[in-house]
């Protein structure tokens, strides 16, 4: 299920992110264009053992080059028993970005956290105003 989640800081930093899935339907190519050979290679053999075993989904994650909160593609795959995340680049400046949580469960993580900004604790809330399909 996709949703949005918004942090509304004090200090005037606000921004709505989409979380979570949406893009069941994601095709191979896709995936094969978005990332590099060598960050593929674990999805790779993953695949060739059981190739409807992934999904891509958006998480929340932290762009140290932007500092700033952004919403992160996550290629999610098992092999041999564990589950293995790759994060698409920061879309804004193309760099690797950093996971705020790489818990399994894609709902789960944590509520509260450092706003880009001011770098004070902001809870995320969920914005129903966003309908992501
Ligand atoms: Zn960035
Ligand atoms: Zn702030």
């Amino acid at each position: 299920m996709a949703r949005a989640l918004k942090i509304n800081c004090g200090c005037g930093y606000q921004k709505s992110l989409a979380v979570g899935g949406g893009r069941a339907s994601i095709s191979l190519n896709y995936i094969r264009h978005s990332f590099s050979p060598e960050e593929l290679s674990g999805f790779e053999r993953a695949i060739a053992k059981n190739e409807h075993d992934y999904s891509f989904h958006s998480r929340i994650a932290h762009c140290e080059h932007c500092k700033d909160i952004i919403s992160a593609g996550v290629l999610r795959y098992s092999l041999d028993g564990k589950t293995e995340f790759i994060y698409k680049p920061c879309t804004i400046c193309g760099k690797t970005v950093i996971p705020f949580n790489d818990s399994k469960d894609d709902n789960k993580f944590d509520k509260v956290i450092q706003c880009p900004k001011c770098a004070k604790s902001v809870q995320l809330e969920d914005d129903s105003s966003v309908m992501w399909d």
